[in-house]
């Protein structure tokens, strides 16, 4: 079983834009047979929604969601700067709604203290965070995550489940952030391949911490399979990060 932990349904900014950029992505990933897709909202792409965008984002997911529930495992995107309406929209998309998952982006950082209502919810539930990250040449933005501000997390929350987005934006220096933290794994999603990366990621933490992801719309799912197929890997190193690693973090959620 492939499954695509990180993905996000279009640009658009209508249901409808979103359904039709969708239907085409869904294509492309069932001809790469991909079995599953864990996609969240970005709200817009803003970077720090007002809560009706973000709800209306996360109404986006429920409706590809009911579209085709054999594929779609929604996350839910929150904005922390909001901390109520957040721990609002997780009860409302998760508990009510059955998402598998939550989703932050570049609102606010992940050592910010506003983070830990929502990391000990979702160490509650038992469900993942995808935690945005990234180490840029120029400097993060305010409320971009470093490696250094998720392991922060981590240190704070060791019972909450977090996978750092992002192999290539974070590179060897974001692996060796986190590797002291076993509740971290990170995703291959994002940036283009890079020869040796999902190698390194593997002898840095182990093949059952890495995760295959695509970032779709921004990344194809040809150029983030490949770089998982052609990685030097035992095959049940790469059935882990393809498909089995992410099937234990959405424990019970994935049937078939
Ligand atoms: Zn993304």
């Amino acid at each position: 079983m492939i499954i695509d932990i990180h993905a996000h349904p279009g640009y658009s900014h209508s249901l409808k834009g979103l359904r039709e950029e969708f239907r085409v992505a869904l294509g492309v990933a069932q001809q790469h047979e991909v079995d599953r897709i864990c996609l969240s909202s970005l709200a817009n792409w803003e970077d720090s929604p007002e809560p009706d965008r973000v709800r209306s984002g996360n109404d986006a997911v429920l409706a590809l969601m009911a579209d085709h529930p054999e594929v779609v495992i929604g996350f839910c995107y929150v904005n922390p700067r909001h901390p109520q309406e957040a721990l609002e929209e997780i009860e409302r998309c998760v508990v009510e709604e059955g998402m598998a998952g939550i989703k932050l982006w570049q609102a606010s950082r992940a050592s910010d203290r506003r983070m830990d209502p929502i990391a000990e919810r979702a160490a509650a539930l038992k469900i993942p965070i995808l935690q945005h990250a990234s180490y840029k040449t120029g400097g993060n933005g305010t409320g971009e995550s470093t490696p250094a501000d998720v392991a922060s997390l981590a240190a704070r929350h060791p019972q909450t489940m977090i996978v750092m987005a992002h192999l290539t934006g974070v590179g060897e220096r974001g692996l060796a952030d986190i590797a002291p933290y076993p509740n971290v794994c990170v995703d291959t999603a994002g940036g283009q391949p890079e020869a040796g990366l999902v190698e390194l990621a593997v002898r840095r933490l182990g093949a059952r911490r890495v995760i295959f992801g695509t970032d779709t719309p921004s990344r194809s799912y040809g150029a983030a399979l490949g770089k998982v197929l052609g990685a030097k890997l035992m095959v049940r190193q790469r059935n882990l990060i393809l498909g089995a690693n992410a099937r234990r973090l959405l424990a019970g959620r994935i049937t078939g």
